[in-house]
C-alpha cells in the first residue's frame, strides 16, 4: 500500500486519477482506518488530504461560510461564529462519536463514507451546502444532496474529491436544527436523523425552509414537501401536522434490531417537528 499526502488538490487529483486499482482519500480515518482493519478495504493509494491548505480552512465567502473539507469536529465547535450562525450543522457534526473520535473525524469523511445514517448530512442538506468538488476537469459544485447516491455509492467520478462546502449566506431570523434518535446515549448510529433550516419575518411567518431526513432511506434525503409543509405558517399545530404526515411520507427504512420500519416512520415524524421547532425558536433570536 502507498502513502501520499500532496499540498495542493492538483497534487491529489493527478494521484487518484493515476491509481491503478482502489484509491481512498484519508481524512480523519475514522471510517477508512476502521475498514480497513476489519478488511472491509483494502486500498493500493491512499491520499491524505490535510496537507493541503484549503481541506482545512474556515472562511468567509460571498456572506456565507466555507468550510474545509478536512476541517474536524472539534475544530468546528471551537470555530467563534460559526456556531452561531449555524447551529444545526455544528450540533450535527458534534455529534459524531467521541471527544478522541471528534478530534479527527470530518464533514468531508462523513459524507464520502456514504452512509445513510451520517449525522452531519442532513444537516448540510437542511442547510442548503453545495460541496466543491476537485477533478481531472477542474472544479464543480454539486449539492449535498446529490453527492451521496446510496449506501456507499457517490456520484464522484475517478480522480474526484471534495474540496470544502460551502455554506450559503442567509437572511436574519435565520436558522437551524439537527436532532438523532439513537437507542443509547452516545456513541451509535442514528437511527433516524433530522435537519431543518428555516428563516422567519418579523411577525414570526415561515419565508423559507429546508427539511432532510437521514437513515430513513438508502441515502439521506432532502424533502421539499415538509418545507413547503410549513413555509407561510408560524408552525402552529395544523402546521406542525403537515410537516410531521410530509417527513413520514418519504420514508422507506430498513427493519432491524435498532428499529422496525413502524418505529423509524413514526421517529422521523417526531424530530422532524421538534427540530423545526428549535430552529424556530432559534430564528427569532438571530
Ligand atoms: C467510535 C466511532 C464512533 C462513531 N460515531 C459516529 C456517529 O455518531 N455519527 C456518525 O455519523 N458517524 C460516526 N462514526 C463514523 C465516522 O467517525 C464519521 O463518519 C466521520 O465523520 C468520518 O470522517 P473521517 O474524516 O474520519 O473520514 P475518513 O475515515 O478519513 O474517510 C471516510 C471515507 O470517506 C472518504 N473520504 C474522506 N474524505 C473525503 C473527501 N474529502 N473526498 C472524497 N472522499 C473522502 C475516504 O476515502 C473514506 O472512504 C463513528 C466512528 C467511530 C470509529
Amino acid at each position: 500500500m502507498r502513502y501520499e499526502a500532496p499540498d495542493t488538490a492538483e497534487g491529489a487529483v493527478a494521484l487518484l486519477s493515476g491509481a491503478p486499482g482502489d484509491a481512498r482519500i484519508l481524512a480523519g480515518g475514522t471510517d477508512l482506518l476502521v475498514q480497513m482493519r476489519a478488511d472491509i478495504l483494502d486500498p493500493a493509494l491512499i491520499v491524505d488530504i490535510k496537507k493541503i491548505k484549503e481541506t482545512r480552512a474556515v472562511t468567509e465567502e460571498k456572506g456565507g461560510w466555507r468550510i474545509g473539507a478536512a476541517v474536524t469536529g472539534a475544530e468546528l465547535k471551537e470555530h467563534p461564529t460559526l456556531k452561531k450562525v449555524w447551529p444545526g450543522v455544528i450540533e450535527a457534526a458534534n455529534l459524531i462519536g467521541s471527544t478522541q473520535v471528534q478530534g479527527r473525524a470530518t464533514m468531508g469523511g462523513n459524507l464520502c463514507n456514504g452512509s445513510p445514517a451520517a449525522d452531519s448530512v442532513p444537516a448540510l442538506i437542511a442547510a442548503g451546502a453545495v460541496a466543491s468538488i476537485a477533478g481531472p476537469n477542474g472544479r464543480r459544485d454539486l449539492p449535498v444532496e446529490d453527492v451521496m447516491l446510496g449506501p456507499r455509492k457517490l456520484a464522484l467520478q475517478k480522480g474526484e474529491f471534495v474540496l470544502s462546502f460551502l455554506l450559503p449566506a442567509r437572511p436574519p431570523r435565520s436558522s437551524d436544527a439537527y436532532l438523532r434518535f439513537i437507542p443509547r446515549t452516545e456513541m451509535d448510529i442514528a437511527v433516524v436523523g433530522a435537519g431543518v433550516s428555516l428563516s422567519v419575518e418579523a411577525a414570526g411567518t415561515i419565508t423559507a425552509a429546508r427539511v432532510s431526513l437521514g437513515a430513513v432511506a438508502a441515502r439521506v434525503l432532502l424533502v421539499p414537501a415538509a418545507a413547503q409543509a410549513i413555509i407561510g405558517s408560524r408552525l402552529d399545530r395544523p402546521a406542525q401536522d403537515r410537516l410531521e404526515a410530509a417527513a413520514r411520507a418519504v420514508c422507506a427504512p430498513i427493519d432491524d434490531k435498532r428499529g422496525t420500519i413502524e418505529f423509524r416512520i413514526q421517529v422521523a415524524g417526531v424530530l422532524t417537528r421538534r427540530a423545526a421547532l428549535i430552529a424556530l425558536d432559534r430564528a427569532r433570536t438571530a
